[in-house]
């Protein structure tokens, strides 16, 4: 407790928090009542859930617990360590043997996050001297990675390669220049153009970097990413996956050149400076890479699914954007309208998470939502239903 003489030093954050509250984008945090499922409790409410990034429902899947359990039963429930010090477990180093010949790479190192491999590695690999040529919409945790590395940062379009161009016909060809993108767009669902940016950073001898959070494990072969949906292999120098996401457990990776790996081994600041994952995320990831390996089905019912949901979508007549993937907005304009979808949304059973700015543009706000391979067609129908009922009822449709 304060003591009740002293002022509040942090009273400003209290009216920051009011000016939200007024703007009706001040957010309490859902609570899940029990697992990470395509149907599932929030607030004690039964929902049809359309705002996880679970896309083949491997958060709960029976091989990657009882993998999990095992690993809790031999090898305990922490690493104990910083991978540089004692934290480095032989499941760790299958882990990035596993994802290295998944991705068709020479190595791979792991990460605590997606957040601290694109933050880590952004930072280590540049300095002051450099250049970043980045896209507009690309992740928090590339932006400040960015920031971290104090590297000038030039920003493009969104998806625009001629605007690159221009930028790094302006750039001395002396200069080390990174050119990053995201794979999958993660709040608008649209894939980074690749082969142009590929073929962009080849001419001006650029470094070339791809977020592929959203792509792993949904898009390319066996899940394989956007880097082998574009057949742009050997064309990226630094791939960051995540692990979070459709692999269902937790972590980041790099994916690139033995030399790249190793030095990220000495100077990324999170693999330095965090603990390593407790050995059963890394046994859940492992078991999750042999289903990705082995049951090509779930990638492709989770196709099945979007094609349903977000054609359902746009005939209803909304605004879904330019999404190619699992994750489709629903284009609003105002962030206080989007909320209001959100929450008249979820009374109705359907959780779909509104997104305002600084998330995403200030008249650009929306309803995300993301289906899975484990929605039932029954699940889907009944979202479009209430979306087609809600959206009407706000006169957004
Ligand atoms: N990159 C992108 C494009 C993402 O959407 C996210 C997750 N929000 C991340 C990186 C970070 O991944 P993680 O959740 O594993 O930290």
């Amino acid at each position: 407790m304060r003591a009740p003489t002293r002022p509040d030093p942090l009273e400003y954050l209290a009216a920051e928090l009011e000016s939200l509250a007024s703007q009706g984008l001040r957010r309490p945090l859902r609570v899940l009542g029990d697992e990470q499922r395509a149907r599932a409790t929030f607030d004690h409410r039964a929902v049809v859930n359309l705002s996880s990034n679970n896309y083949l429902g491997l958060t709960t899947h029976p091989r990657l617990r009882e993998r999990a359990i095992e690993a809790v039963r031999e090898l305990g429930v922490g690493s104990g360590s910083v991978r540089t010090i004692a934290g480095t477990m032989a499941i760790h180093l299958e882990l990035e043997r596993r994802l290295a010949s998944f991705k068709k790479t020479e190595a791979v190192v792991v990460f605590q996050s997606g957040f601290a491999a694109n933050a880590g590695t952004v930072s280590a690999v540049l300095t002051r001297d450099d250049v970043i040529v980045s896209d507009e919409l690309n992740h928090a945790s590339i932006i400040d990675g960015a920031r971290l590395s104090r590297a000038a940062i030039k920003v493009f379009p969104h998806r625009d390669v001629d605007a690159a161009r221009r930028i790094l016909r302006e750039l001395p060809a002396t200069q080390r220049r990174l050119l990053i993108t995201d794979g999958v767009f993660s709040m608008d669902g649209d894939l980074g153009p690749l082969p142009a940016l590929c073929d962009l950073a080849e001419e001006f001898g650029c470094i070339m970097m791809v977020d592929d959070a959203h792509a792993s494990g949904v898009f390319g072969s066996n899940g394989r990413g956007t880097i082998d949906h574009f057949g742009v292999h050997g064309r990226v120098d630094i791939q960051v996956g995540t692990l979070s996401k459709a692999v269902g457990v937790l972590g980041g990776y790099v994916a690139g050149t033995r030399p790249l790996i190793e030095f990220l081994h000495h100077r990324a600041r999170p693999f330095l400076f965090s603990t390593s994952h407790p050995p059963a995320v890394a046994a859940a990831c492992i078991a999750a890479i042999d289903l990705l390996e082995s049951e090509p089905a779930l990638i492709e019912r989770l196709w099945e699914n979007t094609r349903f949901f977000k054609g359902g979508l746009r005939t209803l007549g909304f605004d879904t954007g330019t999404s190619e993937s699992p994750i489709t907005p629903v284009i609003v304009g105002e962030g206080g309208l989007a909320m209001r979808l959100s929450d008249e949304l979820f009374r109705a059973g359907v959780f779909a998470q509104g997104i305002a700015y600084p998330t995403v543009a200030r008249d650009k706000a929306r309803v995300r939502t993301i289906v899975t391979a484990t929605h039932t067609p029954q699940d889907l129908q009944f979202a479009l239903d209430v979306f087609g009922r809600v959206g009407r009822d706000l006169g957004i449709i």
